[in-house]
């Protein structure tokens, strides 16, 4: 998967420091630590990186547009970076996952990113539909390769394009948002399975890749701790926590959202899931409302079991202060809805704050409540979304159990 040229290959020199995290299998190199470069280099190609001694270190894709300058495709001993170097490197992530997942679970990460070797990028499947999202340009020019790669056997595949990835370079590569890389578009929300709840997602514009894949584990759990407890679901989107709470025999959930698109999805996923007795039992209240100013509004009402699972507050490092505090005011609302005995799941999916910071606020926003408590437990990444650095960790969750 080159991109062809004539001109020498793109080789840079890496701080001291950078050298040694890059050696350690950290995969960026900011660009503040590259050293030296033989020539500019151009967007997704690949950079070869030596080592202070002129040994062969690494090689990654380069972008010219991001702090994050090189991500790192391979380390150690050089090698050509063909074809069949990309098949086994799909072979490996989708291996990590066999046996994950049976037929009642259609829809999870097949490519994590970095953590898989796949250096922004991300594949979620949703039953015959793949959405592959990407975080960084410098696939635009590798995109034919990887989807012809991806594509044999299978029905569809929809692109996602991050935010971070700019205007110019879209219009260059003559690619956008939620753009179909094969088959043919979906007439509209696709529909897979979780544990055998079925669930609609909206691959072509939904938020991240059209669910929140990464909280299956948690929503497990919330299941098995529902039986006869009032449910709230506080930043519910489409219910996910909710359904998993309804079939699990809670007395009633509450879904809050500030997103009418979102409730609606919610209530379109109880629907596909009448056929579970305790769904089509569980009576299922929607609140459009920001949870910020709902918490304090609702201040008579009680539940037994409340989740907490707000956007990441802290989008970059600048803004960590501020969602610390917007942490204690959620915790400390939640906490306050909380009857006793009670169990509040609360998560973080803020990368910038860490699980340490995150689960010392929720243990202080139960010390501060007065009430007696103790921790059930605390969770990380699900299995098909494994990591491998500390920037990659941002998912944390702790169950703590008022009495
Ligand atoms: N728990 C969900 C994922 C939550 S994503 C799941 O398991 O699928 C975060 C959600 O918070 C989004 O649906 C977004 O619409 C909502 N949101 C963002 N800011 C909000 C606010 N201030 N009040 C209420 N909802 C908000």
């Amino acid at each position: 998967m080159s991109v062809p040229s004539k001109t020498p290959a793109l080789r840079l020199r890496l701080a001291a420091a950078a050298e040694s995290i890059v050696r350690a299998g950290h995969p960026w190199v900011f660009a503040a630590s590259v050293r030296r470069q033989n020539r500019p280099g151009k967007m997704g190609e690949l950079a070869v990186l030596y080592d202070r001694h002129d040994e062969f270190l690494a090689a990654g894709l380069f972008d010219p547009d991001s702090p994050i300058r090189v991500r790192i495709l391979h380390l150690g001993k050089p090698q050509p970076i063909d074809h069949d170097w990309w098949r086994k490197r799909l072979e490996q992530a989708l291996s990590r996952r066999a046996g994950l997942f049976d037929e009642q679970t259609t829809g999870y990460r097949c490519i994590h990113g970095e953590s898989d070797s796949w250096p922004g990028l991300v594949l979620d499947r949703y039953d015959t539909t793949l959405v592959l999202k990407l975080y960084t340009a410098a696939w635009l020019p590798r995109l034919a390769e990887v989807v012809e790669l991806l594509a044999a056997g299978e029905n569809r595949i929809v692109l996602r394009l991050s935010r971070n990835i700019a205007n110019p370079a879209r219009v260059q590569f003559g690619l956008e948002d939620g753009q179909m890389l094969h088959g043919a578009a979906p007439d509209g929300p696709v529909v897979f399975q979780e544990s055998g709840l079925r669930f609609e997602a909206d691959v072509l514009r939904g938020q991240k890749t059209g669910f929140f894949l990464d909280q299956r584990e948690n929503r497990r759990m919330v299941e098995s701790l529902a039986a006869g407890r009032r449910v709230l679901n506080l930043f519910s989107y489409s219910g996910g926590f909710s359904l998993y709470a309804a079939r699990g025999g809670a007395a009633s959930v509450c879904s809050v959202d500030i997103s009418r698109s979102a409730l609606a999805a919610a209530e379109r996923n109880f629907a596909l899931n009448r056929n579970f007795p305790a769904v089509a039992a569980c009576p299922h209240e929607l609140a459009q409302a920001d949870v910020f100013s709902w918490l304090p509004e609702a201040a008579a009402r009680r539940f037994d079991l409340v989740v907490l699972d707000p956007p990441a507050l802290a989008k970059r490092q600048s803004e960590r202060d501020d969602a610390l505090r917007a942490y204690s005011r959620l915790l400390a609302g939640a906490v306050e809805r909380l009857h006793t005995p009670g169990m509040l799941v609360a998560a973080s999916c803020s990368a910038h704050v860490s699980a340490g910071d995150f689960f010392h606020l929720a243990r202080e926003a139960a010390r501060q409540s007065g009430r007696g408590f103790e921790e059930w437990r605390t969770t990380g990444h699900a299995p098909d979304h494994p990591v491998t650095f500390p920037e990659g960790e941002y998912l944390k969750c702790i169950y703590l159990r008022f009495r």
